[in-house]
């Protein structure tokens, strides 16, 4: 019998997963693809709104007007899938927005989305307590009628994406700042701060992005971290200081009790992961930055035939779902044999330890930078997959180089990929 797929989210992760399951119909129904906005792209459709949108729902987009991506268009491409060639390496996001488009319409994934449908509630009907026997009741709201469906599958895979969920400090003193507080998610353009002193707090991407296009306009830009300093030469008026500790109506004050008069706060603190449609069932946990139980990342532990894609950070995103994919497909079919729940918490708590070991905060465990590759590679071997492009991983570390050193001017460049796993810059 071939198995109905549920997919939650028609971003990159939720497209990719429909385009795999697709190209399976032995094994898999076509997917039925929820997607609360009206068209697929995810986090890459802009919106000039920030707050409520659409139906009452919080803006779900992250993305700024002017933003372009971090990555190079040569490793953040779908294996098979390249972005249009005569476009520089480093694009706009209406760039990606357009090459998901294409991506959807060339493996014709529309047909299997529902646009405008919220996906309420996730619940496993319990015919049996745990283990892959179980099926799935999944309750959506059409957002258009109004009306409510509930529908059963044989296993779900969530793609809702983690950007969508400010992660907020409290700030001693916010209350009564008198000037502009506000998360990087509802950041949208420079113009609004013309003249005036800024203070960011993080400095990992959207902290270092934002602070360089607002330095063209604001008059003092003040990146608050608590990470060495920046090593690239950075615009004469963004300074750098220790993470902020307080505010009073006027002033921010850091760590080490230096300060600096501000117009506006803009928390670049990140975001937090968020599954609201999980029953309690479920027994999904989200603690200090790990979701669990979870085997490699994606496989619920209790319940195998629930599986997320695209928790992991720090990773090429697109390449990388595309092997999530790929094994958790394997998964459903019973290509890959899972080991016994005592043995994948095991596994867990190894790597848990080893992080640890190395220095890595616990609550970055599913940060991955260079520890992706590895990664990959067990995915694909047990589920007996191709391996990705092997030029990904010297071209994404190259990039990282070129940002770390050069801010200001990394997405200048422009590569060509000339081999298996060279490629060369211009
Ligand atoms: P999302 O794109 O977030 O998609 C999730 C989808 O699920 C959305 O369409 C949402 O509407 C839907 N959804 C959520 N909840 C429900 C529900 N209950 N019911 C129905 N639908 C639901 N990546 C790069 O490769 N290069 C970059 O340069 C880069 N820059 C970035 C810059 C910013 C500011 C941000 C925020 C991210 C950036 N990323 C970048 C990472 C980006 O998030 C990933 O590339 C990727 O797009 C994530 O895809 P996703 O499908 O996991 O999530």
């Amino acid at each position: 019998m071939r198995l109905r797929v549920a997919v939650i989210g028609a971003g990159a992760a939720g497209l990719c997963t429909a385009r795999h399951i697709l190209a399976r119909p032995e094994t898999f129904r076509p997917p039925c693809v929820y997607e609360l906005a009206q068209d697929v792209g995810g986090t890459w459709v802009y919106s000039e709104r920030t707050g409520i949108g659409d139906h009452g729902l919080p803006v779900f987009s992250s993305m700024y007007q002017n933003m372009r991506t971090n990555l190079p268009k040569e490793v953040m491409a779908f294996p098979g899938f390249p972005f249009n060639p005569q476009l520089p390496s480093f694009v706009l996001h209406t760039d990606v927005l357009a090459y998901l488009d294409a991506y959807a319409d060339h493996y014709n994934i529309r047909p299997q989305i529902k646009f405008e449908t919220f996906v309420e509630l996730v619940k496993p009907a319990m015919k049996e307590k745990t283990g892959s026997g179980v099926t799935w009741e999944v309750t959506t709201l059409d957002l258009r009628k109004q009306d409510r469906t509930t529908e059963k599958f044989d296993a779900v895979i969530v793609c809702n994406g983690h950007y969508f969920q400010p992660s907020v400090p409290h700030i001693t003193g916010v209350d009564i700042f008198q000037g502009r507080v506000l998360h990087s998610h509802n950041y949208r353009r420079p113009e609004p701060f013309a003249g005036q002193s800024v203070v960011l707090l993080g400095a990992s991407n959207s902290g270092q992005d934002i602070s360089l296009e607002l330095a063209e306009t604001a008059r003092l830009v003040t990146l608050s971290h608590h990470g060495l300093p920046i090593a690239s030469p950075l615009p004469s008026n963004v300074h750098e200081a220790r993470v902020l500790k307080r505010m009073t109506e006027k002033t921010v004050i850091f760590e080490d009790e230096s300060s600096v008069p501000a117009d506006a706060v803009i928390f670049c603190t990140g975001y937090e992961y968020r599954f609201p449609f999980l029953s309690t069932d479920v027994e999904l946990r989200v603690h200090n930055g790990r979701v669990s139980p979870l085997y490699k990342h994606l496989v619920h532990m209790t319940f195998p035939s629930l599986i997320f894609i695209g928790i992991c950070q720090k990773i090429c995103p697109f390449p990388h779902f595309d092997v999530q994919v790929r094994f958790a497909l394997a998964v459903f079919a019973n290509r890959v044999r899972l080991p016994s729940r005592k043995e994948m918490e095991a596994e867990t708590i190894e790597e848990i330890e080893e992080k640890r070991a190395s220095g890595v905060p616990d609550r970055h465990f599913h940060v991955m930078e260079e520890r992706q590759w590895s990664y990959h590679t067990s995915l694909l071997s047990l589920a007996g997959e191709t391996p990705l492009p092997p030029v990904l991983e010297p071209l994404f570390q190259a990039t990282k180089v070129f940002r770390k050193n050069d801010l200001l001017g990394y997405k200048n460049r422009s590569f060509r990929i000339t081999g298996l796993d060279t490629w060369e810059n211009n």
